[in-house]
């Protein structure tokens, strides 16, 4: 539970305000239920409801989009009700929310509801004058202090998520060739093969290793070696479906993961890429660059490991039997 916490953000925040609103709001739902305000005693509860379900609801399907958007409108309709209700005391719950609701859904969808909810109070106190307001220079101050809040926490939330994306993709990929890095793959695989038990999926694995890369480096140059690396995942991906995914999993040696396909299809697929690393990838003198490659299915009962280790293995048999070829794993 704590590391679900820990690795979705999103979860994390929905969870903590869901436990803010039942723990804050609900005494006062009951206190104003006690002292005969029903609307707003059951606007208050009905708030607290809802949180509960929508956190109950993103636990349950690890969705946490639907359920913050949920949250966030309930508490725009709650927050317009509250002010309308009970006038200048309600004004106060709207200076919070205006923040937490940057935790709830994307800083455009947050900034979007709040443009809504503040556009309503206004319409509402324009044509109910003393409803909310007691004075028309209130309501330009509740004006300029929420406009200013909304736009300072838009571009704290929205500067956050550039960098937790950019955070995520540091992590993810590998710097160079902008493919996913090995500790993604670890993470697909382990997916494959639960994908492989539960869904009955089937998976392919392809090891690929370019050969003579010492001398490629040595002959040409470092940054020429670094050039091919690069150009190599853009060959891979036009020969691959989308959902195929590729990994560098180290040096100059690929894996490409690929879900739903036969044996003979991963073999054909393996011999299409080598073929294509030998005609396309081009060295500055016009001579080829080859790779060898291991591919492997994935079997009953087998860890990832295992996969690849076997996949390697093919790899390993390939360069032995003379490189530029495809070996399929036992
Ligand atoms: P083989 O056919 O047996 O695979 O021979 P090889 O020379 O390709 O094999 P080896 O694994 O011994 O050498 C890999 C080389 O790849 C060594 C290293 O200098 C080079 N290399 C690894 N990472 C990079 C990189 O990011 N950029 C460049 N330019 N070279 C790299
Ligand atoms: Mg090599
Ligand atoms: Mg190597």
């Amino acid at each position: 539970m704590l590391q679900r916490l820990k690795d979705d953000f999103y979860l994390a925040m929905l969870t903590l305000v869901g436990a803010i609103i039942v723990l804050c709001v609900t005494p006062y739902g009951i206190y104003r239920l006690l002292s005969g305000n029903l609307l707003v005693g059951l606007a208050d509860l009905i708030m607290v409801l809802c949180s509960v379900l929508a956190v109950r609801s993103a636990w349950h399907t690890g969705d946490t989009v639907k359920p913050g958007l949920f949250m966030a409108v309930i508490f725009c309709v709650g927050a317009v009700l509250v002010c309308i209700s009970l006038g200048v005391d309600g004004l106060f719950w709207v200076y919070p929310f205006l923040v937490f609701v940057f935790f709830l859904v994307s800083p455009l969808r947050a900034f979007g509801l709040l443009i809504v909810m503040l556009s309503t109070l206004f319409i509402v106190a324009w044509y109910h004058p003393g409803v909310i307001f007691s004075s028309n220079f209130q309501l330009l101050v509740f004006f300029v202090t929420t406009s200013n809040t909304s736009v300072f926490a838009f571009i704290f939330a929205y500067r956050a998520q550039i960098q937790r994306e950019e955070l995520q993709r540091l992590a993810t990929t590998d710097g160079l060739t902008g493919a996913a890095n090995r500790r993604t793959l670890n993470e697909q695989l382990a997916l494959a093969i639960r994908d492989f038990k539960l869904a009955n999926r089937s998976f392919g694995l392809m090891v690929l290793d370019l050969d003579h890369f010492k001398h490629i480096n040595d002959n040409y140059g470092h940054k020429t070696g670094d050039r091919m690396l690069t150009e190599l995942i853009p060959l891979l991906q036009s020969l691959l479906r989308n959902s195929d995914q590729v990994f560098r999993f180290g040096g100059e040696e690929f894996v490409v993961l690929l879900a739903d396909i036969r044996q003979a299809d991963l073999l054909k697929l393996a011999d299409k890429i080598r073929h294509g690393v030998a005609t396309r990838l081009t060295l500055p003198d016009g001579k080829e660059l080859t790779t060898s490659i291991g591919a492997a299915m994935l079997k009953p009962a087998e860890d990832w490991e295992d996969w690849l280790h076997r996949a390697d293995m093919a790899l390993y048999q390939a360069k032995n039997d003379g490189r530029n070829r495809v070996v399929a794993a036992s």
